[in-house]
């Protein structure tokens, strides 16, 4: 059995403008796992939120490779429980590991993960395409490039939100969710904007308010008229019994949850909590993408467009037509390194 990994420069097709930063490229580690002439394959987007780097990533791949593993990856559970105190809590890194020990179990029963998992996949599914922060004037041409989805994800908290609603709202009437990653510092203005978006044929809202300003997020929970889904204010299994007080929802990432298994128990615990769900990832390629694809059909709402604001895709995965994302019969998680990078692999 054998580990490799590699750093990705993964390039925007343009800037990526959210309320706090502003970038023209992430970094990513693909991790390969080779066991019995396959390969599966994950991928970490190292979140700078939670204190990690592409650089804790390689640390944590590296103990990995060293680490003279005891049990198989033919028992996906057991695998990952031995790897999760090699690789400590770097939760993207985690999410690596889980993604390629299931993709190289799916291959090796050469069925798809879902189908594996008995998730029910009946036809393709729409995801929202992301429109980052710009002016009202870029935000409407990003708007045109974008009529072929059917629900159109805005980032807001910048100064210039209603007049981008109004921009995209002149191109178009899909409807549209925002998210305000954490933007809107004063509960009132959120509170009035929340409001004032739902006339605008908003259907919900991402983390309106600082995850830090949680005693504001319960007092408008109950007053907001659209529901409200955490992200910056979840990660894990263990938030979920206070977030019901603050949220109607839920965004799981697995970079965030470390990996599908995580996120399979947090959906099934939120739904027990009667809580929306929401799947999200990270800026990164068709390799983590497709890999939340194959739970996707679990959630409210699906936000797995991030493969499509890159240039230079390492990877193949599930076709996005339309706006639909339609799973591929692939086996494992579906995704597939493409052929001009495999010969690079060392
Ligand atoms: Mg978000």
């Amino acid at each position: 059995m054998e580990w490799h990994f590699e750093l990705q420069k993964l390039e925007l097709k343009r800037a990526f403008t959210i309320s706090r930063q502003s970038s023209n490229f992430r970094e990513t580690l693909r991790l390969g796992l080779r066991h019995l002439d396959r390969t599966g394959w994950g991928e970490a987007a190292p979140n700078p939120r939670h204190g990690e780097s592409p650089g804790s990533v390689i640390e944590a791949f590296t103990r990995l490779k060293d680490h003279p593993f005891t049990s198989s990856p033919n028992q996906p559970e057991a695998f990952i429980r031995e790897a999760a105190p090699v690789i400590g809590p770097v939760q993207s890194a985690m999410a690596a590991v889980d993604m390629a020990v299931h993709d190289w179990w799916g291959k090796g029963l050469e069925r798809p993960l879902y189908e594996i998992w008995g998730i029910p996949y009946r036809e393709p599914f729409e995801t929202s395409m992301t429109i980052s922060i710009d002016t009202p004037e870029k935000t409407a041409e990003r708007t045109r490039e974008s009529l072929e989805f059917r629900v159109l994800k805005v980032k807001m908290g910048s100064d210039l939100d209603r007049e981008n609603i109004l921009a995209i709202r002149s191109v178009t009437e899909i409807p549209l969710w925002v998210d305000a990653n954490e933007g809107w510092k004063d509960p009132a203005r959120a509170m009035e904007m929340i409001s004032w978006l739902e006339g605008q044929g908003v259907e919900m809202i991402e983390q309106p308010l600082p995850a830090t300003q949680w005693e504001d997020q319960r007092r408008i929970k109950d007053k907001s008229p659209l529901p409200l889904i955490a992200d910056e204010s979840f990660s894990s299994m263990t938030d979920l019994d206070r977030i019901s007080e603050g949220f109607h929802g839920i965004n799981i990432k697995l970079a965030k949850c470390g990996g599908l298994a995580p996120a399979r128990r947090i959906i099934s615990a939120a739904r027990d909590r009667g809580l929306l769900v929401m799947i999200g990832s990270m800026i990164q390629s068709s390799c983590g993408i497709g890999a939340a694809c194959q739970i996707a059909p679990l959630a409210d709402y699906v936000d797995l467009d991030c493969n499509l604001l890159i240039k230079n895709d390492p990877f193949t995965g599930h076709p996005a037509k339309n706006g639909l994302i339609h799973l591929n019969q692939l086996p494992g998680t579906g995704v597939r390194l493409k052929p001009s990078l495999e010969n690079q692999e060392s």
